[in-house]
């Protein structure tokens, strides 16, 4: 399977699970980004490129090495890659076009819209102004929320308008950032679909799963969700649907929210493994990564590779983040490294509060057996089984 290189454009911890995943198949991977992060730690096959995957410079350098790019994160520079792979004949998946239009959550929004998908409710803000909010703010009606339309992560670049009197607050705390505003989307649960498309343009869907957030940032996510399977048929549609309108391949995830009233919103999509997806390394017939390794360098992608494994119908994943107490956190890993069918990734960061630090999947036949060692994992002590 070494016949292609593939260069990852960012070295954090998807980066390194990619690595891993394309490790097994024999397959070379270079990786751009600063020196000794995740994913260059664990690949000491090949000379990585120290730099930015915003500098053009740096990304020609990979794409010399390479014989296909990829994206860890959808926050690159998306031109330059459209350039190398006009002038260097290099593969590119995502498409350059594809990152560019995502990255900005406002156009990514517009593109689902014009392809018929449902998206959270949303529009543009022409100016960055307390009276063009305010026109906004009477029409969604508060609370709404505003977003940055670009480098946004783990909710820092969101901003729950409360009302009125909170539109300056807001746009202080969001300064000059290109902004789009969302009607508030009062959901019952968040689902997400990861969602991988073969270079002939096929797509292949994983189970639907329930994310749980704290703080904006992915906490627990429940393999399969729990919903009627109608609902999951319904969200496994949406989710391929927005997929198909984006030429090229790879791995996507698919977010979003589920209304009181069955209605499914598309929230967003990143073009890259997704936190939602790392189950798939525990209980899937093939993981995230290695869907992504191979739809990239175009490998076989038969029939149900996406689907859960019979030994594993139920999982949980559990993301371990930095403590305020610096590496605490080890203390769950520690009992999860006790608890049966339990398996625990750290990434090799330098801990720091709610830094993302690494995950525990839990498998079992059923959810309450994983939701029983979810309990041990986080609390040390075990919920009773009546
Ligand atoms: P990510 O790390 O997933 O890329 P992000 O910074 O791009 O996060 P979003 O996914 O837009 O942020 O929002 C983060 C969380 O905020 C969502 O998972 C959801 O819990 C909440 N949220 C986002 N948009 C809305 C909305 N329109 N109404 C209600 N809650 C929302
Ligand atoms: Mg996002
Ligand atoms: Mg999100």
């Amino acid at each position: 399977m070494d016949g292609k290189t593939i260069g990852i454009l960012g070295g954090g911890q998807l980066g390194r699970m990619i690595v891993e995943a394309a490790h097994r198949l024999n397959i070379k991977t270079v990786v751009l980004d600063g020196p000794n992060t995740p994913a260059k730690q664990i690949n000491a096959l090949h000379e990585h490129v120290n730099g930015s995957f915003s500098d053009e410079e740096a990304i020609t350098k990979l794409a010399k090495e390479c014989d296909v790019l990829t994206v860890e994160i959808e926050h690159v520079n998306a031109d330059a890659l459209q350039r190398v792979k006009d002038t260097l004949g290099i593969e590119v998946y995502p498409l350059p076009e594809t990152i560019k239009l995502i990255q900005d959550k406002y156009l990514q929004k517009k593109h689902l819209i014009g392809h018929g998908v449902d998206v959270t409710p949303s529009v543009d803000v022409i100016e960055n102004t307390v009276e063009s909010l305010a026109k906004i703010g009477s029409d969604f009606g508060y609370p709404f929320m505003l977003k940055s339309r670009t480098l946004a992560y783990d909710g820092r670049g969101n901003y729950v308008v409360k009302s009125k009197e909170g539109l300056s607050e807001a746009l202080e705390f969001l300064k000059d950032r290109p902004l789009y505003a969302e009607k508030w989307c009062s959901f019952v649960k968040e689902l997400a679909v990861m969602v991988v498309r073969s270079i002939e343009g096929e797509v292949f869907a994983y189970p639907v799963v329930e994310t749980v957030h704290k703080d904006n940032i992915c906490h627990i996510v429940y393999a399969p969700a729990r919903i009627t399977d109608s609902l999951a048929v319904k969200a496994s549609l949406l989710a391929e649907n927005a997929i198909k309108t984006f030429p090229g391949c790879g791995i996507f995830g698919v977010e979003m929210f589920l209304l009181p009233d069955n209605e499914l919103l598309i929230n967003e999509i990143a073009p890259r493994p997704h936190n939602s997806g790392h189950y798939t390394i525990d209980a899937c017939v093939t993981s995230q990564f290695e869907a992504h390794v191979r739809a990239v360098t175009g490998l076989p992608m038969p029939a149900n590779f996406t689907r859960l494994s019979t030994t594993s119908t139920n999982a949980i994943m559990l993301n371990v983040l930095g403590d305020k107490v610096a590496n605490k956190e080890l203390e769950t890993c520690k009992r999860a490294l006790e608890t049966p069918n339990a398996s625990v990734y750290l990434y090799g960061k330098t801990t720091r509060p709610q830094r993302k630090m690494g995950h525990i999947n839990i498998v079992g036949s059923s959810m309450r057996e994983c939701e029983n060692k979810l309990d041990y994992i986080i609390s040390g002590s075990q919920a009773s089984s009546s």
